[in-house]
């Protein structure tokens, strides 16, 4: 199948391009960006020009910052194309609503992307879970803004989320493998006092379940989700891709290359099937932190 990459930036070159030309489903057929491109694909910049100029282009994947990607997404939908969405799905949940209405209504696929949730041990992980209770959790999810997201004004304006950007990916696992959901009690926002995001968020949800993300890690990053259940302490670390039950590790691989190949194996799976899949879970507990967030204001922060 032909597809159309948008936002040809930080997680396109990285991950989406090398996933497409090694999938056997998919061939990158066209690129749209204002700067970004990618060697030998047709390259737009405005999705409605692309659009138009390819109707043998059945699915448009989203790379683009969540503000701007609705309105790619729409266009995109109104044209009768199939859309996967990068994480966050949108900036706000609203928006996403709107999407999902639009491509049930035209018999089209929307995959809302969960790239975490394709990390080696998180199937694993929930399988262990499945009949076991959960007592009490803990998620330190501590990275380094200035690694991952270099110069990225656009994750401190509103609707960029800040530290939710990567925390999200925290709960998107989380919200795949606990056995009975939780929903969030109380949360402690820390902004810089020049941005409009926050750096640091500590989050307590019921079931005794804390987490703790924060931007300004330096050195080794943390990635990890423990928790303690009937049967004894369990731990997904690595962002997903190393399970330990009881301290030793049961299973994983210490690569997160194989989460896009996986994303796209899925939504060709979707797309043969009709189906969509679109999980809002994770956001809403973003959207409840902001909800009922205590902001504190942190010193200034610049790339
Ligand atoms: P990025 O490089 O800053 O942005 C991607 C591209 O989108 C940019 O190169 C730019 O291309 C276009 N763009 C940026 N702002 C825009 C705007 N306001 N209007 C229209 N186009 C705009 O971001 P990214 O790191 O790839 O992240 C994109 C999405 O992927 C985010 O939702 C992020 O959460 C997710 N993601 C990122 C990572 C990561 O490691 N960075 C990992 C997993 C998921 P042009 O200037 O060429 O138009």
């Amino acid at each position: 199948m032909k597809l159309a990459l948008v936002g040809i930036g930080k997680i396109a070159l990285d991950q989406h391009v090398p996933a497409i030309a090694a999938s056997p489903d998919w061939e990158l057929a066209a690129t749209v960006s204002r700067h970004g491109t990618v060697e030998g694909v047709p390259a737009y910049t405005q999705i409605e020009e692309m659009l138009s100029a390819h109707p043998e282009i059945e699915v448009v994947s989203l790379c683009l910052p969540p503000v701007p990607r609705f309105l790619a997404a729409r266009a995109a939908l109104e044209a009768g194309r199939h859309v996967m969405l990068e994480k966050p799905p949108g900036a706000t949940l609203a928006e996403v609503h709107t999407l999902e209405a639009m491509a049930a209504a035209r018999d089209l696929t929307l995959f809302a992307t969960w790239h975490s949730r394709m990390a080696h041990a998180v199937a694993a992980a929930k399988a262990w879970l499945a009949d076991r209770k959960v007592q009490s959790g803990r998620i330190t999810w501590r990275e380094d803004v200035r690694k991952w997201h270099p110069g990225q004004d656009w994750v401190f304006e509103p609707g960029g989320m800040g530290v939710f950007d990567p925390g999200i990916n925290a709960l998107s696992i989380l919200t795949e493998i606990l056995p009975a959901p939780v929903h969030l009690t109380s949360a402690e926002l820390e902004f810089p006092a020049n941005r409009q995001a926050p750096i640091a968020a500590r989050l307590s949800f019921t079931g005794a379940i804390e987490a703790d993300f924060d931007w300004r890690q330096e050195g080794p990053q943390t990635w990890d989700i423990a928790l303690e259940t009937d049967a004894g302490p369990m731990a997904l670390r690595l962002g997903g891709n190393v399970l330990e039950i009881g301290g030793a590790k049961a299973e994983g691989a210490e690569s997160i290359m194989e989460e896009y190949p996986a994303l796209y194996a899925r939504m060709a799976e979707l797309v043969r099937q009709g189906a969509s899949d679109v999980d809002l879970a994770p956001m809403v507990h973003v959207a409840d932190a902001f909800l009922l967030g205590r902001r504190t204001a942190v010193e200034d922060f610049e790339f």
